[in-house]
């Protein structure tokens, strides 16, 4: 076992992975390490994901795509459905996922770079000295070893450490999570040419239920409640009786449970020494919980980063805030817009759900861009518009002229 590299990244998961191939594609000496005997196993996640941006990671594959979907069907409290095609539905729908076999493959193509990668292997601490981080110890198979670098990535998922013990504030309170629970489901007979979502705060407050197929008659059935409202209400409970409802035949063949970031972006995802990507940066969508295309994006920046701090023999915060800025001018926009979303999401009553659903019926999704979905919906709620109207000040910006732009303001 090597005792010094480049760049050590901890957590195998597709933030980390990615990291590591871009920085051994550099030309880094790159240590990938894993908690887990197995990569990708096992899997806390509904494996939704929009396809233009996974292309630009990796070449979907038959190995790990398990359903194709052309779009998805959003039910309201009172079963009003709205059918939006894949490209509108956000980046969570489109592939499904086998992330056992998703996982494993970007971590063998890290290896394919040369990046050295370590199963069993747990970071325990971080090597800090004059205030850098400059490697970290880890236990693998009981053994404690000390492995120095010149840049640690934190890509160590939802439950973060290193960044904790890199001096980076983390924390999430209640309301900053969605405490999840799924089922793998037999037998649901659903049309999986869909992605389907459920709201109200019935059956699941402050969140949703989603039923994503998996191949024939398969389906990752779960839910996601809001933490700070999950004191009242068991999301496992809720999600039982949604399956027992839907799908009285269906037969639980898997349980997952977890929870997603929903904050929003964090002050800091740097240190001396440090970046932390994908769910340890607090990279996952507000609204959806969705984190697999952030991560990935995340970890590329911070490859490339990497590569360039220690090309420029300078590991320290004022060089790593490239990362930072990067990461921010991108999905860190799309983030802190769709946490205004979020905000306002979480008090909707049911009946302004329905109220929503209703406006968009006879709508024609297909042949419709975000800028028109967001009028019909401002033409039939004005008042909720005025209170969003933050998102629209990116159509003015990037010249893409808001025509209803005075009808909101008036
Ligand atoms: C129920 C549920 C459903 C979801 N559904 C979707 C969805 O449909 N679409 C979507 O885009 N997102 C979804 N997400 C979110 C998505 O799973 C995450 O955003 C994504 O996995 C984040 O990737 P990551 O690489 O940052 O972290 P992770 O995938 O969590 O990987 C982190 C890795 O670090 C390892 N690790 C942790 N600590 C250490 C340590 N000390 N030493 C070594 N290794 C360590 C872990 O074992 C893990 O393998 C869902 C999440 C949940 C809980």
């Amino acid at each position: 076992m090597k005792d010094y590299y480049d760049v050590i990244v901890v957590g195998a998961g597709p933030g980390g992975s990615i990291a590591a191939k871009t920085a051994a594609k550099n030309g880094l000496d790159v240590l990938l390490i894993e908690k887990r005997q197995e990569i990708g196993d096992p899997v806390r996640c509904a494996e939704g994901i929009g396809k233009e941006r996974l292309k630009h990671h990796i070449e979907p594959d038959p190995r790990w795509i398990c359903a194709d979907v052309k779009g998805s069907r959003i039910y309201s409290p009172d079963e009003t459905v709205v059918e939006m095609s894949e490209e509108l539905s956000g980046g969570e729908v489109g592939y499904v996922l086998e992330r056992k076999i998703f996982d494993r493959e970007l971590a063998n193509q890290a290896a394919s770079y040369g990046v050295d990668v370590m199963v069993k292997t747990r970071a325990t601490d971080l090597i800090i000295e004059n205030g850098s981080v400059c490697g970290i110890n880890a236990m693998h198979l009981g053994n404690e070893h000390a492995i120095r670098s010149r840049i640690v990535i934190g890509a160590d998922g939802v439950e973060s450490k290193i960044g904790r013990w890199g001096g980076i504030d983390t924390s999430l309170k209640p309301a900053d999570i969605e405490v999840c629970a799924q089922y793998l489901v037999s037998n649901t007979d659903i049309d999986f040419n869909y992605c389907y979502f459920y709201l109200g705060n019935e059956i699941a407050p402050s969140g949703y239920i989603w039923v994503f197929p998996k191949g024939e008659n398969l389906a990752n059935v779960g839910i996601g409640i809001l933490g700070s409202r999950s004191g009242k209400h068991r999301a496992i409970n809720l999600l039982s009786d949604f399956v027992k409802q839907k799908f009285p035949e269906g037969k639980i063949l898997e349980l997952d449970i977890g929870g997603v970031p929903v904050s929003g972006t964090i002050d800091r995802t740097i240190a001396n020494g440090l970046m932390l990507v994908g769910d340890a940066a607090r990279q996952s969508d507000p609204i959806t919980g969705g984190g697999l295309v952030n991560a990935m994006d995340a970890g590329e920046i911070a490859g490339n980063v990497a590569y360039e701090a220690i090309s420029a023999n300078d590991v320290s915060t004022k060089m790593l805030q490239r990362y930072e800025t990067r990461w921010r001018k991108t999905i860190g926009q799309d983030i802190d817009n769709d946490l205004i979303v979020k905000d306002k999401f979480i008090e909707f009553t049911d009946q302004q759900i329905n109220t929503f659903a209703h406006s968009l019926q006879g709508v024609n999704f297909k042949s419709m861009n975000l800028k028109d979905l967001l009028y019909v919906l401002f033409k039939a709620n004005k008042r909720l518009l005025w209170d969003l109207r933050v998102l629209f000040k990116g159509y003015t910006k990037q010249n893409r002229k808001c025509e209803w732009e005075s009808e909101i303001k008036s």
